[in-house]
């Protein structure tokens, strides 16, 4: 039974779906105004994992993501830049999706983008219109009344008293009820340029929660299962969510909601002045594989801050490392394939059940990789057990996705390779051994085993 941590309760709960073996999952995806950084990939990892682990575990997972494609500060950016909203928005959105691949982030089955889904966000602001949830200022805007739902603040149990007012409302000036009500609807203002739709209450556009309860419950039904974000989503992003979706369809709206915590880089907050502020292209740039990216962002709890170093590429290699030298040795002994696992599969997805505690995963696994070397060394490991190694380890990494896939080999490479199989055919050691420097020199590790030369990458 997979238990998650549900924010909503603050405690462990055990994970039913709505529909038996079926995921209904919702994730805040990118404004698209800027390149998405690391801290980003941090949260969109923790769902690549959270979404691995269910389809590892049986679950049909059914996934939306949407894309923010407008809202103040897509706004803003176009402005800046003077080119239309959608040129901006369609630059970073291309941008996404390749760092999305790039990190090997299984797809979303849709990716909504907000300016589609305006019709739905205005139906949702009747909705809450005429129940009483939500009134209009003097300027036109549609603002929706916190004190008209009760349960208000039930995800993160907030002070009202004492918080301020949101960034996005202070920058506007309108006339509210209660300063905490949030916009739904937002008159149309000159800076909004040539982005504005059509509405009973005029000319305008959406508030930024509206969209992700008309986009999420479009795909997924007025009720499903699991919403995730980063932590900074709890407040108001999601309570606005909340309140607004319940009030809306008087049905309840989401089961299990999962925070992921934040990602700091030298144990601060990214900054561009001190020089490290990273998107996943100057990662790449530096030397670091997706893989390594994703090994060192995944072992830790997601509900654990992240402290990303530059030298915590060398751990991530090493380990990576020591996952590959393994696979290649039990592949050279040449097995049959086999769908069963080693005996410490229990505790591996013991650990994962445990709301995807990830470290114990990987202690599980790497304690099973140090004795089954062990075995190897002793030349006690069988056959059978092998093969169900090798099965462990492709299980393994169909939840981590951390083994580099395989790389196609160069000809130049291949060339090298028959040169020196010809060499060794003719007892010539002496120019064997100089190919396989040369080999090395390249790149590529050539072993000698029972069924001849064997190539891996370093
Ligand atoms: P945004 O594009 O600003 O809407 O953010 C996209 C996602 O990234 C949201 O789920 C945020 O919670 C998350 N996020 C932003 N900064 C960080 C960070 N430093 N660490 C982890 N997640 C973050
Ligand atoms: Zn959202």
């Amino acid at each position: 039974m997979l238990r998650f941590h549900n924010s909503l309760s603050r405690k462990k709960e055990d994970f039913i779906p709505l529909e038996k073996g079926k995921v209904k999952l919702y994730t805040c995806g990118p404004t698209v105004y800027d390149k998405a950084h690391i801290g980003n990939f941090r949260t969109f990892l923790f769902e690549d994992f959270l979404k691995r682990v269910l389809v590892a575990r049986g679950f049909e997972v059914f996934h939306i993501m949407n894309i923010t494609d407008v809202d103040d500060k897509t706004i803003k950016k176009s402005k800046d830049e003077g080119k239309p909203l959608s040129e901006i928005t369609s630059y970073y959105t291309d941008l996404f999706n390749k760092d999305l691949t790039a990190l090997k982030i299984l797809p979303a089955d849709v990716y909504p983008a907000a300016t589609d889904h305006v019709g739905g966000m205005i139906k949702l602001i009747q909705s809450l219109m005429d129940k009483g949830h939500a009134y209009q200022t003097g300027d036109g805007s549609v603002f929706f009344s916190i004190e008209s739902y009760k349960d208000y603040g039930a995800l993160t149990k907030i002070n009202l008293a004492g918080i301020q007012q949101s960034q996005r409302v202070e920058s506007d000036e309108y006339g509210l009820d209660n300063p905490q009500d949030f916009a739904l609807w937002k008159t149309y203002k000159d800076e909004d340029g040539d982005v504005s739709w059509d509405s009973p209450w005029g000319k305008g556009r959406p508030g930024w929660h509206i969209e992700c309860s008309a986009m999420s419950m479009e795909y997924l039904g007025d009720h499903f299962d699991v919403h995730c974000g980063g932590v900074d989503n709890k407040f108001p992003h999601h309570e606005n969510e909340i309140a607004q979706s319940i009030c809306a369809t008087d049905s309840p709206f989401v089961n299990m909601w999962l925070h992921s915590e934040f990602l700091l880089v030298d144990r601060g907050k990214m900054s561009k002045s001190l020089g490290n502020f990273y998107c996943v292209s100057d990662l790449f740039d530096k030397g670091f594989s997706a893989e390594e990216i994703r090994y060192i962002i995944l072992s830790v709890h997601y509900r654990t801050k992240v402290n990303f170093t530059l030298d915590k590429q060398h751990e991530a290699k090493m380990g990576i490392q020591r996952i590959l030298e393994l696979r290649t040795r039990l592949a050279d002994l040449g097995t049959e394939p086999t769908a069963d696992f080693p005996n410490e599969i229990d505790g591996f997805n013991a650990a994962l059940e445990d709301d995807l505690d990830a470290p114990n995963a990987l202690a599980v696994f790497f304690d099973w990789i140090r004795t089954t070397n062990t075995a190897l060394d002793n030349n006690k490991l069988s056959n059978e057990d092998s093969a169900k190694g090798l099965n462990f380890i492709a299980y393994f990494d169909s939840v981590f996705g951390v083994l580099p896939g395989e790389q196609s080999v160069p000809q130049d490479i291949l060339d090298l390779v028959s040169e020196r199989e010809e060499a060794r055919k003719n007892k010539n050691w002496a120019k064997s051994d100089k190919l396989r420097d040369l080999i090395n020199s390249k790149g590529f590790i050539v072993k000698d085993t029972s069924g001849g030369q064997k190539l891996s990458s370093k």
